[in-house]
């Protein structure tokens, strides 16, 4: 088969890889598609793998993807994409087939990321939570009952898997090592609000705290954890929510731009080759992706939210059908949101780097709000605790980076009291920009 009679393949069947091929058909385009999955399920939803799927309410195999166009794909489901050929324009595949493209969508995401096997990482009873089997077999630990359960790292998913571990009335000890939850995504400030949630829902919370080491019986199930600080945690159930990397190992030796944070495109979504040269045949999308977003200066960024993932495969897919002189910039604003201990929480923005948070609707102490980020007297980000029907006038002051803190209506609105949002010190050099949903 030529490569033009190839057409487009997308490697990554799950939510940007999905959205990405019904945005080529919409586009019109009428050749061959193929979608390359390493799962053997067709694409499903993961944000409520870590709410309603682990709360017992919703099955595993209740979360598939409504698909919104009729594809007409061929669908290579349970297949790895495993090396890039870019000379031959060609993908092999973990079963040695290989598949010829035209053009090629990456949108292979990103993985949890496990606990070492030196420090106790293969233990039975130590969970990570990415995809469908994941938490169907979490599920199903859970509803066994285990005496006490130990969530590391306090991110938006160990944070909502604590929340659900209690409304199954299971006891739990939180450990991460920042003053509060959600500290890297919402600062300590509002992270604080999370914290108060977590001692009323009566999970014991270890602050500034580090997990070292987990240790066994002799089954070899996991029974304790050794923290930094000498003391221990007992635990017949472990959750790993320490984050994700992205899945680029099958693109190491094609010669992109790739490593564990992403593979870097240019604005347009195009991927970099590792001279830095657009690859005019492959684009990325979604959780993999790094791209210098024109609303942040250009500055290089990859997001691990779902709106993005939905937004960027559409845009990258047009891009894909378009002459090299009509390549549009991919300008997007970052949104996420999360349900835990009844709260529903949005966000829009990067907060990450705001000397100042301020509340502009309700109160912190009601835990009903909406809080505006606020850098050197811009807005750069907004979060709704139960308050989101206000959360799209202040998109619109983030996006425009209006003054610091926005007034939208001066008749009811006092004075803002700025507060200083507390974000822990970068772990890294902060380039580029990660927005995660760990
Ligand atoms: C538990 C959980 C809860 C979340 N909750 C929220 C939320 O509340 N709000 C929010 O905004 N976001 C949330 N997110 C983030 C959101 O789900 C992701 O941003 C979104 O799934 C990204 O879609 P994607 O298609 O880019 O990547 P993924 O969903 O990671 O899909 C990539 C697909 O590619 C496959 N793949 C990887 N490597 C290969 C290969 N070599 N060959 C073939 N296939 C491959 C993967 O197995 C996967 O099926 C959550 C994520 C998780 C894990």
């Amino acid at each position: 088969m030529s490569a033009a009679e190839a057409g487009i393949v997308v490697v990554g069947a799950s939510l940007a890889g999905l959205r990405g091929a019904e945005a080529l058909r919409r586009h019109g385009y009428a050749g061959r598609l193929t979608l390359v999955g390493d799962e053997p399920h067709r694409p499903y939803d993961r944000p409520p793998l870590s709410k309603h799927v682990l709360s017992g309410e919703l099955a595993p195999d209740a979360t598939v993807l409504p698909e919104r166009a009729a594809l007409d794909a061929q669908w290579r489901l349970g297949h790895a994409a495993v090396a890039l050929d870019r000379d031959a324009k060609a993908i092999r595949l973990a079963d040695g087939s290989v598949l010829a493209y035209e053009r090629l969508l990456v949108a292979t995401g990103a993985q949890a990321r496990p606990w070492p096997a030196a420090s106790g990482g293969g233990l039975d009873g130590i969970f990570t939570l990415r995809g469908r089997e994941d938490a169907a077999r979490l599920r199903t630990a859970l509803a066994e009952g285990p005496a006490r359960v130990l969530i590391v790292g306090a991110g938006l998913i160990g944070c909502e898997a604590a929340s659900c571990c209690r409304d199954l009335g299971l006891p739990v000890t939180l450990v991460d090592p920042n003053p509060t939850p959600l500290a890297r995504s919402l600062g300590t400030w509002v992270g604080g609000v999370i914290a108060d949630c977590l001692r009323d829902a009566g999970v014991t919370f270890h602050a500034g705290a580090q997990v070292l080491r987990f240790a066994g019986d002799a089954a070899g199930r996991v029974a304790r954890a050794h923290l930094a600080d000498g003391r221990a945690v007992e635990a017949d159930l472990v959750i790993v929510a320490l984050g994700a990397t992205r899945a680029t190992d099958w693109l190491s030796g094609a010669g992109l731009m790739a490593d564990a944070g992403g593979v870097t495109c240019d604005g347009t979504c195009r991927v970099l080759g590792a001279d830095g040269t657009p690859c005019p045949d492959i684009y990325a999308a979604g959780d993999v992706a790094r791209w210098p977003n024109p609303l942040y200066g250009g500055r290089l960024m990859s997001v691990e939210h779902w709106g993005n993932a939905v937004a960027q495969a559409a845009h990258a897919a047009r891009n894909m059908l378009a002459p090299s002189e009509d390549q549009q910039a991919y300008h997007h604003l970052p949104a996420f949101w999360s349900s835990q201990f009844g709260i529903n929480i949005k966000a829009v923005g990067l907060s990450a780097g705001a000397d100042a948070v301020a509340i502009v609707q309700g109160s912190r102490a009601s835990r009903r709000f909406l809080a505006v980020y606020g850098r050197a007297g811009r807005s750069i980000a907004a979060v709704s605790f139960d308050q989101a029907r206000w959360l799209p006038a202040y998109a619109e002051a983030v996006a425009a980076g209006q003054a610091f803190p926005p007034i939208r209506d001066a008749s009811d609105q006092g004075g803002f009291l700025a507060m200083a949002p507390g974000f822990p010190p970068p772990r890294a050099a902060p380039t580029p920009i990660e927005a995660h949903h760990g």
